[in-house]
């Protein structure tokens, strides 16, 4: 169960099809992976993934470095690890490159700690059900016409999903922003929810206007409307508007999720795990959310993010965008509009190994 060995890589993988995504053509979606050994002979996995180079060979080289400290640990004391490493970098934190550089560690850790066990992480972390509606969230994006979003929403629609995602926030005027709800209304008919995220594009007078757009164009919640650090504008928001308001993907810690919290200003608390820097913070914060009667959603890798909304009450829906598919042996079925968490143990994901290496830039 001691940990022997840490292994951190950095990972290009290419898109099919490329797009444009606040002002950047995306061609790949850049991953840090680390990988585990036990001396049981288990082995862990875990990666962060963003659509843009930037940084991304850094977090790798900080999680290399901050990999090092777990050497020697045990892989069923995941708290403990974390807590080690948080301070090894508490001086460069809390937050930003340090949760990045950790959360793959930590990824990891819980993934061997299942392996260890044999049970599947959504077990191990709460064991609350073992599926969860999920929506389509990928080639909905800003670039793409009114006509192309609608297409590309009825084809998630057809390939057996419930629901769908949006970005706004690039229109000239609140009317433009819902023709394109509009228009994806009329493709995917009256039974699918429809999701709006507008990515901090607005100030809050903007905000607002469009807001009550929106709502009477029927979305079932408006991400983001405004920057994350304006907490009063989001719980104003919240008050005035009559539709749920999603926030939190781009809060690093704890803290900074009770003061959104307590300031009334989410109906859902949406969790990046990278952010956050892993799966054993991500618990702390659900939990919460839940203590504030506030439902959860995940970030991006459903794969992973199945495992801890699938462990918590308060677990609402997976977001899915299927950025790590190019790596994996395949990604967990969707059946009914639901995203199945692994029953195999640990994240019960298998790397394409052939692929891993083929992809590998550092
Ligand atoms: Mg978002």
């Amino acid at each position: 169960m001691k940990i022997t060995q840490v292994t951190v890589n950095v990972l290009r993988v290419p898109v099919d099809r490329p797009y444009v995504a606040g002002g950047r053509t995306v061609d790949a979606n850049w991953h840090v992976l680390a990988r585990i050994t036990t001396s049981d002979g288990v082995e862990g996995i875990g990666y962060i993934v963003y659509p843009r180079p930037d940084l991304m060979t850094t977090i790798g080289h900080a999680a290399r470095e901050l990999g090092e400290h777990l050497i020697g640990m045990n892989v069923l004391e995941p708290e403990a690890a974390w807590d080690r490493l948080a301070r090894r970098g508490d001086w460069v934190g809390p937050g930003g490159l340090l949760h990045c550089a950790l959360a793959p560690l930590d990824i990891a850790v819980w993934d061997a700690a299942g392996k260890t066990l044999g049970q599947p992480l959504h077990r191990l972390l709460g064991g609350y059900r073992d599926r969860l509606p999920t929506y389509a969230s990928d080639g909905l994006w800003v670039s793409l016409s009114p006509a192309e979003l609608a297409a590309s929403a009825k084809r998630h629609v057809e390939s057996g999903f419930g629901a769908v995602k949006l970005r706004l926030g690039k229109e000239a005027t609140p009317e433009l922003e819902a023709r394109r709800v509009h228009a994806v209304r009329e493709a995917v008919g009256p039974d699918v929810r429809i999701m709006v995220d507008a990515v901090e594009s607005w100030s809050l007078a903007r905000a607002r206007h469009t807001g009550r757009v929106l709502q009477d164009a029927g979305i079932a919640w408006l991400e983001d409307p405004v920057h994350h650090l304006d907490v009063a504008g989001l719980a104003e928001l919240r008050r005035q508007l009559e539709i749920p308001i999603a926030a939190g993907e781009h809060l690093y810690h704890l803290d900074a999720f009770r003061r959104l919290l307590e300031a009334q200003a989410v109906d859902v608390v949406i969790l990046d795990l990278a952010r956050v820097g892993g799966v054993t913070p991500w618990r702390k914060i659900a939990a919460l959310a839940h203590a504030h009667r506030v439902p959860v959603c995940g970030h991006v890798v459903p794969e992973i993010q199945v495992h801890g909304l699938s462990a918590v009450p308060n677990g609402h829906m997976v977001e899915y965008v299927p950025r790590s598919a190019g790596i994996l042996a395949s990604m967990p079925r969707i059946e009914g509009g639901e995203l199945v968490a692994p029953q195999a143990p640990g994240l019960g994901l298998e790397l394409d190994e052939a692929a891993v290496r083929r992809y590998q830039v550092a």
